[in-house]
């Protein structure tokens, strides 16, 4: 098995907690088909993810305060490589430990973050992102959902598409317009914290190529919000919404999606011992590009840790990222089609199949390639 950092230098006060992941991971998932792994941060077990949460290790850099343990970003960076290195089913806590807990901790109020990041840090409360909308993906800023402010706060009507696991989470944070209209733009945006069990919310799982299901649409009938459902400033949604999304793109899930099929194939190759050029050629380049990208996704963890919103340095990471996730899907199909004698086994061509299926969402989830180049362009004055 191949692990990221075994090719390039990592903090030392970080090693022994590394170690004590693995030896964890390796107990855990013994026996898991690749084919499972292959599903990375979109496969989904919660009791799973109650055993992370027992060990301490959601959210790991929200305050003790507030249920987690007051660590920095670097070793929450070592622990997602970890996970994201063994193929572990993280999706039922990703995204409320990756960004709807920062985001709480950082525009709720007290009140708010009291009552849901604890739960978040004991795997009790999971989150999904409510963004996009039919016909307002990348266009973001053109959203139709509203919510009205009314007697009992706030009066939401419209729906969500391609919301990641809506129907396993408690909660939803939404992107909506609670002044103003779609014209308007950015101006009159708000980020509003929707309780998914709220009567008037339904929500439909959407099969992909796959056959998973995955995402969801998401549909709001006259569901009334407490006046405390909005997070931050109305208004602020969007600005809100940019420093989220940093987190969201940043991160080392943008570089390791693809790593089950590496670490199999690498197995494989090995245990046939094929040791020719071309292969040795083909290693080094994706280790060389896996290294380069992580030196990437590390400055960007330092400029949050400084406290910036690293909007551009995110997409950078996003974009070069999920190309070399699915550059590895492509090389390593072509090395083994130019084989055809080669001893592969059932789990490692599922676990191909699989990728090749899912590959071409990972340069569309968190934002599509053509919308993150136009963010570095304008970040670099070109445009
Ligand atoms: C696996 C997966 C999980 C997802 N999970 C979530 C989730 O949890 N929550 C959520 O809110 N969303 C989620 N999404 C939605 C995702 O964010 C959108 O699919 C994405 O932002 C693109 O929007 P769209 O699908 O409407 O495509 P469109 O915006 O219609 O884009 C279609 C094509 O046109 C290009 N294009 C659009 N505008 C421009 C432009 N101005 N210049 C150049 N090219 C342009 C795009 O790059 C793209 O290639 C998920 C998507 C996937 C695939």
């Amino acid at each position: 098995m191949l692990y990221p950092l075994d090719y390039v230098a990592e903090p030392a006060n970080l090693a022994s907690f590394r170690q004590e992941i693995r030896a964890f991971l390796n107990a855990e998932l013994a026996g898991m088909p690749t084919e499972q792994k292959a599903r990375s941060w979109m496969g989904s077990d919660i009791e799973f993810s109650k055993k992370l949460a027992k060990k301490g290790w959601l959210g790991l850099t929200i305050p003790k305060s507030h249920g987690g343990t007051d660590q920095d970003f670097f070793t929450r960076f070592v622990l997602s490589e970890e996970l994201l290195a063994s193929g572990a089913p993280v999706a039922a806590h990703w995204i409320a430990d990756r960004q709807s807990a920062p985001l709480i901790m950082r525009y709720g109020t007290p009140e708010q973050q009291a009552f849901y990041v604890p739960r978040i840090c004991q795997a009790e409360a999971f989150f999904c992102i409510g963004m996009s909308e039919p016909n307002s993906g990348s266009d973001l800023a053109s959203i139709r959902t509203n919510a009205q402010p009314n007697e009992g706060g706030w009066l939401l009507n419209g729906s969500k598409i391609w919301t990641t696991y809506a129907h396993q989470c408690h909660y939803m944070i939404a992107l909506v317009r609670t002044s103003g209209e779609s014209a308007d733009r950015h101006t009159g945006l708000s980020q509003i914290i929707v309780d998914l069990k709220l009567p008037g919310v339904t929500i439909k799982p959407i099969v992909d190529m796959s056959g998973d299901a995955h995402f969801t649409e998401v549909f709001f009938d006259n569901v009334q919000l407490a006046p405390e459902a909005l997070i931050g400033s109305e208004g602020q949604g969007w600005e809100q919404c940019t420093a989220e999304l940093a987190f969201e793109r940043s991160g080392p899930e943008r570089i390791y999606s693809s790593m089950a099929l590496l670490n199999a194939w690498v197995d494989e190759v090995r245990a046939a011992g094929v040791d020719d050029d071309e292969t040795l050629a083909l290693l080094g380049d994706l280790l060389g590009e896996m290294s380069a990208l992580r030196g990437l996704s590390l400055a960007v963890t330092q400029r949050l840790v400084d406290g910036h919103s690293p909007a551009v340095e995110a997409s950078v990471v996003k974009d070069y990222g999920t190309d070399f996730e699915q550059r590895l899907i492509r090389c390593i199909s072509e090395w083994l089609g130019a084989r055809p004698h080669f001893p592969v086994s059932g789990g490692l061509l599922r676990a191909l199949a699989y990728l090749e299926q899912m590959g071409v969402t990972f340069s569309l989830r968190g934002g599509t390639r053509e919308i993150l180049r136009g963010i570095i362009a304008r970040g670099l004055a070109l445009r």
